[in-house]
């Protein structure tokens, strides 16, 4: 006998659908049928939400994966930033209103300055953090490795010097480590400038972190580029706090 031959129907009263009319099958009695609707209903919704949540997770490792984040800092977010000295609670503040604002400010940039140790990496790494979060994407980078990037390609033939320089313009945040740490060649200088004035002109934002003083810093960069990054409400944090490290030693 066929499995969906109806063997039996009855009369039946659902609380929630009131009357309907009940089959039996070889495999038993189906029920309200308006209950099984709302179920499988709700099973499909358990299971797209469940899939969104997993392309959730894949996109965002994936912008994770590709923002050179190094894994030592992983961990860093604007969430756990001790900010106990005033100095640090308006470096965070500043840091969150940035990152809450990027979306209407495109294009506006940071430059953090100050003494090793104090957080500057940390709150810029929970700038990127966030910006990823509503998908945008990031990437962080040393001086060094930045205009390394561009360099290799003169001797590889597989990259451009255009391709390096746009990889460093495309994503939305470009952060900056140490700039000003070596005195710098004046192709690295023609390099920095390079990257920072195409994301300038892509109207693309730029975290610049250094351990130099303004002044000295603004003499490493040159005054143009400083203006650039301040341009249209860029802001200047300047980390003057002792160092976690020595701190907590
Ligand atoms: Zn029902």
């Amino acid at each position: 006998m066929a499995v969906f031959n109806v063997l039996e129907a009855v009369n039946r009263s659902c609380d929630k659908h009131g009357d309907f009319t009940d089959q039996r099958y070889r495999f038993g009695w189906t029920g309200c049928q308006a209950c099984m609707a709302e179920r499988r209903e709700a099973e499909d919704r358990e299971r797209i939400a469940q899939q969104q949540a997993d392309w959730e997770r894949a996109r965002l490792q994936n912008l994770f994966r590709r923002s050179a984040i190094p894994p030592r800092f992983e961990d860093r977010s604007l969430e756990n930033y001790s900010a106990d000295l005033p100095g640090q609670a308006k470096a965070l503040a500043i840091a969150k209103q940035y990152a809450a604002t990027f979306d209407e400010s495109e294009g506006v940039s940071l430059i953090f300055c100050g003494g090793v140790g104090s957080g500057k990496t940390h709150l810029s790494i929970g700038i990127a953090k966030e910006l990823m979060r509503g998908n945008r994407s990031a990437l962080f980078m040393s001086v060094m490795g930045a205009v390394r990037s561009v360099k290799e390609t003169w001797r590889n033939s597989d990259v451009s010097e255009r391709e390096a320089l746009q990889n460093l313009i495309d994503p939305d945040l470009l952060i900056l480590d140490e700039v000003g740490v070596q005195f710098g060649s004046d192709t690295e200088k023609l390099i920095l400038f390079e990257i920072i004035n195409g994301r300038y002109e892509n109207r693309r934002s730029t975290i610049v972190i250094s351990n130099l003083a303004i002044d000295a810093l603004t003499q490493y960069l040159g005054e143009r580029v400083v203006d650039r990054l301040r341009e249209g409400g860029g802001k200047l944090v300047v980390f003057d706090w002792p160092s976690f490290r020595r701190r907590a030693a």
